[in-house]
């Protein structure tokens, strides 16, 4: 309903293109969900929480990013951050304008705050997060967020995918804890 919404009124001309640009564009945003969940995978192979994201510009992916905080021994090491920075290095700016990012995971409010000051203009995402996120779970920073500045929110996109990888990390690190 909400890709609906987003798309209507650039394609009022008829039912037909209407309901194909629906298709293209929900195909697209498939994509590039599963280009974060393909950054996510890369996390679960390091022992990282689970955890891809993607910045897009123009069709094109500018930066991706995944969880590194084991790694790097640093607590921002976070995929949206990661990939935030690697796109802003892309375009030379620090805003990204016009830009859409696509994560598995509700961002935590260190995240969705740098999506703010990055000037994002869409947020797509798949798994809420309960116990942190920031998007409508335990905080709503991006839709009343006090810079007065309109992010759209898409959230639930290949939600079963990028929450079943989460949970699997959850478990078997409980797992390897208690042996
Ligand atoms: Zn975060």
């Amino acid at each position: 309903m909400i890709l609906i919404l987003s798309v209507e009124g650039i394609f009022p001309s008829g039912r037909i293109t209407f309901i194909t640009a629906i298709l293209v564009l929900y195909e697209d945003i498939l994509k590039y969900m599963k280009a974060a969940l393909y950054e996510a995978e890369l996390a679960y192979n390091s022992g990282e929480i689970p955890i891809g994201a993607v910045v897009v510009k123009d069709g094109r992916i500018i930066g991706r990013g995944h969880n590194r905080s084991e790694a790097l021994k640093d607590p921002t090491a976070h995929a949206e951050i990661i990939s935030i920075t690697a796109a802003s290095n892309s375009v030379d700016d620090k805003y990204l304008d016009d830009c859409s990012i696509f994560i598995t995971v509700e961002p935590c409010i260190m995240c969705a705050g740098a999506i703010l000051l990055s000037r994002i203009k869409n947020l797509y995402f798949g798994a809420f997060e309960p116990k942190y996120g920031a998007c409508g779970s335990l905080h709503n920073l991006i839709e009343n967020n006090v810079y007065n500045r309109k992010i759209n929110v898409i959230s639930g996109i290949m939600e079963e995918e990028c929450g079943s990888l989460l949970k699997k990390f959850f478990v078997e690190r409980r797992t390897t804890d208690q042996e």
